[in-house]
């Protein structure tokens, strides 16, 4: 579904993805895993075509995407939910999630996604007339992720959704990814969050300042003792 060959990408003139190669099939969780800096974002901000690469290529289905404008990219069925729950958060929780709604132009699409969204995540709608930014940290990830899933797409790019989270609430927001792949949806995943993320996917990656060092599935690199001891706590 999605395929990356030998990409590069560089801020100014520090090159920071030295020609990595990853690949998500139709319905799998796919994570990323790496300490920081290792270029996780910058994989997922390349894929979204908010970072064009020097060399290489993404291919989505048997679309060449890494020259197209981020909203084409968008509308092929490739949504992001960026690190750190950006909402708007001068904006209610309905005009957040009819923003994510952007590149949809079927209403019934939108009205029948919107009640799923409700559906997985029911304190939404308790909440969509609220100020999304008087929204707890949980509540914004989770609107950061339903905004995701109004663009209606194939696949769901998920930067940290972990990040500053409290452990229960952590759990929860697995729980629903995994809710979410099951009813179609392919997610690729970064996760500082090693064990949860490997718990949840089928298959894993691990990047090392910007190269991917490691890929297996997620048994495997759940027993994996270099795996373990660098991400694992042994
Ligand atoms: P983290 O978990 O800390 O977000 P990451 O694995 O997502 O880490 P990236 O954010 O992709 O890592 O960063 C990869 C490299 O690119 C790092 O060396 C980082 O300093 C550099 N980098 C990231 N963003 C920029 C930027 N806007 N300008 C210059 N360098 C950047």
């Amino acid at each position: 579904m999605l395929k990356i060959e030998n990409l590069h990408v560089s801020y100014g003139n520090v090159e920071a993805l030295h020609g990595i190669e990853l690949e998500v099939n139709e319905g799998e969780i796919v994570t990323i895993l790496g300490a920081n800096g290792a270029g996780k974002s910058t994989t997922l901000l390349t894929i979204s075509g908010l970072l064009k690469p020097t060399k290489g290529s993404i291919f989505f289905g048997d679309i060449e995407i890494s020259k197209l404008d981020a909203h084409e990219i968008v509308k092929l069925g490739i949504a992001q939910v960026p690190e750190g729950r950006r909402v708007f958060s001068t904006l209610t929780v309905q005009e957040n999630l009819n923003l994510g709604a952007f590149t949809v132009e079927d209403e019934k699409t939108i009205k029948k996604n919107l009640e799923w969204i409700f559906s997985l995540f029911p304190r939404l709608e308790e909440r969509k007339e609220q100020l999304a930014g008087t929204l707890s940290g949980g509540e914004q990830q989770m609107l950061a992720i339903a905004r995701g899933l109004m663009a209606n797409p194939k696949i769901l790019l998920l930067d940290e959704p972990s990040l500053g989270l409290a452990p229960i609430l952590v759990k929860s927001i697995f729980a629903t990814i995994k809710e979410i792949n099951q009813s179609g949806v392919t997610v690729l995943l970064v996760e500082q969050n090693a064990k949860a993320a490997l718990k949840l996917a089928h298959r894993g990656y691990v990047m090392e300042v910007g190269n991917i060092v490691l890929a297996d599935n997620s048994e495997n690199l759940l027993t994996n003792p270099a795996v373990r001891k660098a991400y694992l706590g042994g």
